[in-house]
């Protein structure tokens, strides 16, 4: 039974459930053929992107992140455009030929003018030579234009859940969390020219595996580029902690989370998948896990050290008194284990991308 599912690309939801829920020697198999299918579609390679965590002020007030607008107990930082650049040079010292600029949603003329200054100047140093990626939150149509003509390339943008109902649950229902402008934003950038990234929390509080289905089905529908989903972990300072006690346990969400990596894999044959930090938070060797299902890119966090205490998403974080140096050698270590290449000096493009959308 499960051998004929797994011979589909296109499987609908009751198919993905049930793929979601395989045990044991299913399980296996599922793991085998998503491995196979990154093998032969995106090769044994994984590719680095240099993690730069620049702010945690933000203005939103997501019920399930420690860095939200109303959590006082976090001290807020911002980064220096010499440390961003610092960072930048890091990575392309480094040969890890792409980079992510990420940070909690600020919205205003100052912030689009400082990330394209910053876009100018990272070119500048790399001799146009690092790929970057924005993940930055909703901004206007005319902001994500400008940093595309800048010179970012990539947007990530998780929908945390295609589901609306359990987005607000989720979310304050209000104008800065609006689930149809979240919608709207990643068609923008879609239609702007960006490789487009999303992606889910897995294993949240009223969470079904229904949900998790369809969140791949929306993933596919809107044709992405490339995707980052990993479980929901839960962290004090924040108002979906009250429902820690109806969570599935840690070993179940991370168990979870890589079945649906795998899926996804089976589903979505070229597109990159990214093997989540919060992965690691579970398992000491979670990412690897991952990179051996259909995962294909890991992002080294190569935050200056001294800030990345305050950037905690959830509790638990890996690595946050290491200095990038150490995440390197460390990371090096663990890739080959998984029998992968690092694939350096490459800028590690999503073949989905390559092959579809550019004219
Ligand atoms: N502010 C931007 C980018 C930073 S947040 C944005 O929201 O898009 C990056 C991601 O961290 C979010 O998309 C969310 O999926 C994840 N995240 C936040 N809190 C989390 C938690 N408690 N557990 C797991 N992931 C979390
Ligand atoms: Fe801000 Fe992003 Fe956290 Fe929401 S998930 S509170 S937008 S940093």
């Amino acid at each position: 039974m499960i051998e004929q599912l797994l011979e589909k690309e296109n499987l609908n939801c009751a198919e993905i459930v049930t793929l979601l829920k395989a045990e044991g020697v299913d399980k296996k198999k599922l793991f085998e053929k998503s491995a196979q299918i990154k093998e032969q579609y995106v090769q044994n390679k994984v590719f680095f992107r240099g993690l730069i965590e620049f702010s945690n002020i933000c203005r939103k007030d997501c019920f399930y992140c420690g860095i939200r607008k109303s959590n006082s107990s976090v001290s807020r930082f911002n980064l220096s455009d010499d440390e961003i650049i610092e960072a930048a040079r890091f990575a392309y010292c480094n040969k890890y030929g792409s980079i992510v600029l990420q940070s909690g949603e600020i919205k205003s003329r100052r912030f689009t003018d400082r990330i394209s200054k910053l876009l100018y100047k990272i070119r500048e140093i790399s001799e146009n030579n690092l790929r970057v990626t924005l993940s930055c939150g909703e901004q206007d149509y005319s902001t994500y234009k400008k940093w595309y003509d800048n010179g970012a390339s990539r947007y990530l943008l998780r929908i945390e859940t295609s589901n609306k109902d359990l987005y607000y649950k989720l979310h304050p229902d209000n104008i800065t969390h609006s689930f149809t402008k979240r919608k709207e934003c990643l068609n923008q950038l879609k239609t702007i020219g960006y490789q487009v990234g999303t992606g889910v929390m897995i294993g949240l509080p009223f969470q079904t595996i229904e949900d998790l289905a369809n969140d791949l089905l929306w993933m596919k529908e809107l044709d992405v580029d490339m995707v980052g989903m990993g479980p929901y972990l839960e962290h004090r300072d924040t108002p979906l902690y009250a429902f820690r006690n109806i969570l599935k346990d840690e070993p179940s969400r991370f168990d979870l989370s890589l079945k649906m990596i795998a899926v996804l894999r089976i589903m979505m044959r070229k597109i990159n998948i990214v093997a989540a930090t919060a992965l690691q938070a579970i398992e000491k060797l979670g990412r690897e896990k991952a990179i051996m299902i259909g995962a294909n890119v890991l992002m080294p966090n190569i935050t200056p050290g001294s800030v990345r205490e305050d950037y905690k998403l959830y509790e638990n974080k890996p690595c946050t008194s290491e200095s990038p140096y150490d995440c390197k050698s460390c990371l090096e270590m663990r890739i080959a284990l998984t029998g992968n290449k690092i694939a350096y000096d490459e800028w590690g493009d999503s073949q989905h991308f390559v092959e579809n959308r550019i004219i």
